[in-house]
């Protein structure tokens, strides 16, 4: 375990741990399939995230500790390999009971995160569903958090960047020749949502790499190895993906 974690270790109580690892067993697929150790690595960074992060819903839904652990729980998955473990902008996250949409636009969405305001939105039925079917490329709280990632990199110091630049640079080159694909309908992997810009294209690049990382890797080599470096873990590895 990294000194870091070692040293927060003892700053949670055991039965916050044991409460989380309880329903990320139940829940979360990625962290079911971890080794021991980093089952607790995981634990540990997914009660951090939800002590840096705010957790709010409408008058009479009740966001839980549970709801709280399952959707903190994307964003420890994805930047499980990197040293970033919290966000320093989108600390607020909105539950919403179901579907929503916004004044004078007649669009529904289950999930946006907001660049004015730096919110993160997202319907409690559409998250659940994304973690309940595990092979079906579709995660909400996995494509959200990977579109705060994305704008949090952009306006970090070079020095505090999340990710390393010469890893985003060449994650760029690959995706931009794969959204030419995608974008003319020549793309067996990525559901044709991520031919809409380049961010969306990170976030649901993100859902397939988690969700169906061996057909993704099969078919998009170069693609995928270069998410692998950029996050610096492979999924196929589904005990120790850590790189
Ligand atoms: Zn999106």
């Amino acid at each position: 375990m990294k000194i870091k974690y070692k040293i927060l270790a003892p700053l949670f109580r055991k039965k916050s741990k044991l409460e989380c690892h309880q329903v990320l067993l139940k829940s979360n697929s990625y962290y079911r399939n971890l080794s021991d150790v980093h089952k607790a690595n995981f634990q540990l960074r997914t009660l951090l995230f939800i002590s840096t992060t705010n957790f709010s819903s409408e008058p009479g839904f009740l966001v839980n500790k549970k709801m709280k652990i399952i959707i903190s729980s994307a964003f420890v998955q994805i930047t499980f390999g990197l040293k970033t473990d919290t966000l320093k902008k989108f600390n607020d996250v909105f539950v919403a009971p179901s579907a929503y949409s916004y004044k004078n636009n007649k669009a529904v969405f289950k999930g946006d995160v907001n660049i004015a305001t730096k919110k993160v939105n997202m319907s409690w039925p559409a998250i659940e569903k994304g973690f309940k079917i595990t092979d079906d490329a579709l995660n909400l709280s996995i494509h959200e958090f990977g579109h705060c990632l994305i704008f949090e990199n952009h306006t970090r110091s070079y020095f505090s960047k999340i990710f390393n630049n010469r890893d985003f640079e060449n994650w760029k080159n690959h995706a931009e020749t794969k959204f030419k694909k995608v974008k003319a309908k020549e793309n067996k992997v990525l559901r044709d949502y991520a031919g809409t810009n380049l961010i969306e294209f990170f976030s649901v690049s993100l859902e397939t790499f988690f969700e169906q990382a061996a057909h993704f890797e099969k078919n998009e080599p170069k693609l995928y190895a270069s998410m692998t470096q950029l996050l610096k873990q492979d999924p196929r590895n589904k005990k120790d993906p850590i790189l």
